[in-house]
């Protein structure tokens, strides 16, 4: 076993950890006020953070996904909403077109998703399907070469700003799970397609989750990605790999309230000394640090499967699973060491803490990774 990174890897993590730093101090205001962290995101992509392991010959680096999960490590320490939203391109929509779309649609989008310069949404969740996508209700009729789309899709990332998006819906709705196929969907050039405003959330304010109403919304047959009624099989698989990537947010979510702990320990006194003299800080402290260290060990494991072609679903389920529980603890027990100031919204922790919710909820609950983890086991 090496542990070793390779010096690709080493290099996309400085590259990563380089550029969190220029953008720290923007990251850190678009945060604070909740906005759409629209420079910060577009930096990451320049530096062609959003096509990390995508193919080359569509605008993607072709570097493995352990190398992806390295610089989502760094890039959420100073953002996780524009982390986030480097993942949908990268992740969700992109990975998913190079896997399972044509050549037509992967020269037509994946160029723009893997350079950033449009962006991605991921459209699975319904009001009455959310842990469970077999049970979505919106439907693809066909009429000749289009399929109009019917229903409500909702708490989709970015809905609002994307170019393109990657939309679940029931081709043959008397087969259940089995009848659902997948679309691109051009929200802009979609009538019958409208949006709602975005969702007050606490967590993850940068990143809008908005609900995207088809009625009778036209999408050429050209745009169904994969086979008809391939759609459950597409989301979950690409759920699976975006799990390593949602980990590895999580691990550098973590991270952050971990330093941002650590820095404040040493600096404030009570009772005539540090706080990080305390021995109750300390185990704090050293608690968080190997729960890190073990999440960042699952989500790097995750990963080398996943580039190796190995069976790697449950892996990915104990990464994302163990990785934002370690987060929310870590932002958790960073609030505690800050006391009062910790629940201030001026301070980074407040915001950590908020955000690392999400990860618990989004792209399958940590309730449903432990179900694929028990179902793995009880299979053998
Ligand atoms: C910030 C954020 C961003 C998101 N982005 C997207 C996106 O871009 N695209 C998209 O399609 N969706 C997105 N989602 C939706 C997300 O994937 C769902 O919220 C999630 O899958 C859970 O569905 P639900 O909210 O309907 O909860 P429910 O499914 O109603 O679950 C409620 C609770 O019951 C538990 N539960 C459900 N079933 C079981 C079971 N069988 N056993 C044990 N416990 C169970 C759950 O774990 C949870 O604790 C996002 C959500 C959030 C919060």
């Amino acid at each position: 076993m090496d542990f070793a990174l390779t010096a690709t890897e080493q290099e996309i993590r400085t590259r990563a950890r380089e550029l969190a730093a220029e953008m720290a101090a923007e990251a850190a205001r678009l945060e604070r006020e909740g906005r759409f962290p629209e420079p910060v995101f577009r930096r990451f992509a320049q530096a062609g953070m959003c096509g990390l392991a995508l193919p080359r010959e569509y605008g993607g680096s072709g570097f493995s996904y352990l190398s992806y999960c390295l610089a989502q490590m760094e890039l959420a320490q100073v953002s996780p909403a524009a982390a986030l939203l480097v993942h949908l391109n990268h992740s969700l929509v992109g990975m998913a077109l190079s896997r399972f779309g044509t050549p037509v649609q992967q020269e037509r989008f994946l160029p723009a998703l893997a350079r950033g310069e449009a962006l991605g949404c991921f459209a699975l969740t319904e009001p009455g399907a959310g842990s469970d996508p077999g049970g979505m209700a919106t439907v693809a009729r066909r009429q000749g070469e289009v399929f109009y789309l019917t229903g409500t899709k909702n708490f989709i990332t970015a809905g609002d700003r994307a170019e393109v998006g990657l939309v679940f819906a029931l081709t043959a709705p008397e087969r259940g799970a089995k009848g659902i196929s997948a679309f691109l969907v051009e929200p802009g050039a979609t009538p019958g397609l409208r949006l709602s405003p975005p969702e007050d959330k606490i967590s993850l304010k940068g990143a809008a989750s908005v609900t995207m109403h088809f009625q009778e919304a036209p999408v050429p047959a050209a745009h169904l990605v994969g086979a008809p009624e391939e759609g459950l099989k597409i989301a979950l698989t690409v759920l699976d790999g975006a799990r390593v990537g949602a980990a590895a947010q999580a691990v550098g979510l973590g991270r952050a309230a971990l330093r941002a702990a650590v820095d404040h320990a040493r600096q404030r006194q009570q009772f005539g000394q540090p706080l990080s003299q305390f021995q109750a800080i300390q185990f704090k402290l050293a608690d968080l640090a190997t729960e890190l260290e073990a999440a960042a060990l699952l989500t790097l494991k995750a990963a080398w499967l996943r580039d190796q072609g190995r069976p790697y679903g449950a892996a990915a389920a104990m990464a994302k699973c163990f990785a934002t529980d370690a987060a929310m603890h870590a932002a958790l027990e960073a609030v505690q060491i800050f006391g009062g100031y910790g629940l201030l919204t001026e301070n980074p922790v407040a915001r950590l803490f908020e955000d690392a919710k999400a990860g618990q909820i989004y792209e399958g609950t940590n309730e449903i990774m432990r179900l694929i983890i028990a179902r793995e086991l009880l299979k053998s």
